[in-house]
């Protein structure tokens, strides 16, 4: 069967089983030994090839809670269960999830196989931060349940480690308690990076923050943008959870996809904001969640499919770096709709996570062929400023990138090959990175 992640590129023959129950997932697992390995797969959100792989164990069907304790917000469920989940659950009796990426439709086995990071990292770190444990079936057959008391390497490698480790079962994290399902949001409009940056840090308190960069402007505009601050808001009950309202049946012809259009698109983007400070109160879902609500807007790329790049670049390279590697994104005429940028705080100590302190910059390329160069020349600014591409998004980086880039990834290994699962737990991206 052809799969794919979120940006349908790369497709690639696979051959998916559905495990429900732990004694489905040791049964693949036995067979998958034998036959090349297999890799787990939650919601497919990832964007590139982490996901795909010879054999591929569909994890959704393990989508149980297991425990919950309303004293301190201690939920215990299955790695299927999503984000969405959660929210539907919980929320109604005033928990959110302390991290949340910019999709509902990830799985808690995939949020912390990819460590995620939401707006909030700067104050609440990366999801597996709220993680207390982890049951883990092993490349054997066994099932470990792994904390930072217990297998604490294990724990360690598997937060971060792109299903690598083994196949995620069940997890107990905390959740965050609320007011309500309002978010106070207010929009800053900084006129170029320097202001943006200046916002950042003039704002670092703020609970969410990210920033939406017109990533074609060039000269005293380069990198103007709107900065989105957020604060869970005291009152205004729940909304209810939202469905798709619009979906995208067809891919959009590539020839919509020029720069022409897109310069347009982010120029009205950047106005259609006229005052340079607004605040509202919103619902949580088009607050963390804006593309959510246009199913299917993957297809909007075109039939190749598109690559999201994603770097972080420590804050110690500072902002001349990341001016640098927009201007040449700028300069290429490549840049894309949506270009996002956030700041991390300091990073945490599980050998693949991607954050580390400073800035990350998040922009999707459609897919051409003359755009591969551009991209390993980016790799190549990147990695020279001591910062790093995100596994979750990759799709295409190399072995040398990824090894300058991660310097535990020797770490990593070592735990893999303690817990027999080199070879056994394997994806497209690990091959390609030598892992
Ligand atoms: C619109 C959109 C916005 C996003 N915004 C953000 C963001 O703000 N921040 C961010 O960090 N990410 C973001 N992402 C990326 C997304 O959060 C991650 O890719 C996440 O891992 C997807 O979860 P999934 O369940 O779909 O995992 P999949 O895509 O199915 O798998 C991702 C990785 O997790 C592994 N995995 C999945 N389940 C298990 C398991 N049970 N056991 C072991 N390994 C497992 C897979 O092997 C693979 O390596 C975004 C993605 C989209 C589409």
């Amino acid at each position: 069967m052809l799969l794919s992640g979120w940006g349908r590129y790369p497709r690639a023959q696979g051959r998916p089983t559905r495990a429900a129950d732990t004694d489905a997932a040791r049964t693949a697992l036995a067979a998958a030994r034998s036959d090349g390995g297999m890799i787990a797969r939650g919601l497919g959100r990832s964007y590139g090839d982490s996901a795909l792989g010879g054999r591929v164990l569909e994890t959704g069907a393990l989508d149980r809670f297991r425990a919950f304790d309303p004293a301190t917000g201690t939920v215990t469920c299955e790695a299927g269960v999503s984000i969405a989940d959660l929210l539907r659950v919980f929320l109604p009796r005033g928990w959110f999830p302390p991290v949340t990426p910019g999709t509902k439709h990830v799985s808690i086995g995939g949020a912390i196989a990819s460590d995620v990071h939401g707006k909030n990292h700067h104050g609440a770190g990366s999801f597996s931060d709220h993680v207390q444990a982890v049951e883990i079936l092993l490349a054997d057959g066994s099932v470990v349940v792994a904390s930072r008391e217990r297998h604490a390497d294990l724990f360690a490698a598997t937060c971060g480690g792109m299903g690598l480790t083994g196949v995620i079962l069940a997890a107990t994290l905390r959740l965050m308690p609320v007011a309500s399902g309002m978010i106070r949001a207010r929009t800053l409009k900084a006129e170029n990076l320097d202001a943006c940056l200046g916002l950042f840090e003039t704002h670092a308190d703020a609970t969410y923050s990210v920033a939406w960069i017109d990533c074609l402007a060039t000269g005293d505009a380069l990198g103007r943008s709107l900065v989105m601050l957020g604060e869970h808001a005291g009152g205004g009950g729940v909304p209810r959870l939202a469905r798709a309202r619009l979906s995208l049946p067809f891919d959009l012809p590539g020839v919509l996809l020029n720069r022409m259009t897109m310069k347009a698109f982010n120029a009205l983007y950047y106005r259609r904001v006229r005052t340079p400070d607004r605040t509202a109160i919103v619902p949580f879902e088009p607050y963390f969640y804006p593309l959510d609500g246009i199913g299917g807007w993957n297809r909007a790329y075109g039939s190749r499919g598109f690559l999201q790049y994603q770097f972080v670049l420590p804050k110690a390279a500072g902002r001349d770096a990341l001016a640098a590697i927009l201007l040449r994104i700028a300069d290429s005429g490549r840049g894309s709709f949506l270009a996002v940028l956030k700041a991390f705080g300091p990073g945490n100590a599980n050998p693949l996570s991607f954050p580390m302190e400073g800035y990350t910059l998040a922009l999707d390329f459609p897919v051409r062929d003359d755009d591969f160069a551009l991209l390993d020349r980016l790799d190549d600014m990147v990695v020279a400023h001591g910062g790093r591409l995100y596994l979750a998004k990759d799709a295409r980086m190399s072995a040398a990138t990824f090894r300058a880039s991660y310097p535990r990834w020797e770490t990593f290994q070592e735990v893999r090959a303690r817990y027999g699962a080199l070879g056994v737990f394997r994806s497209l991206q690990s091959d390609r990175l030598g892992l």
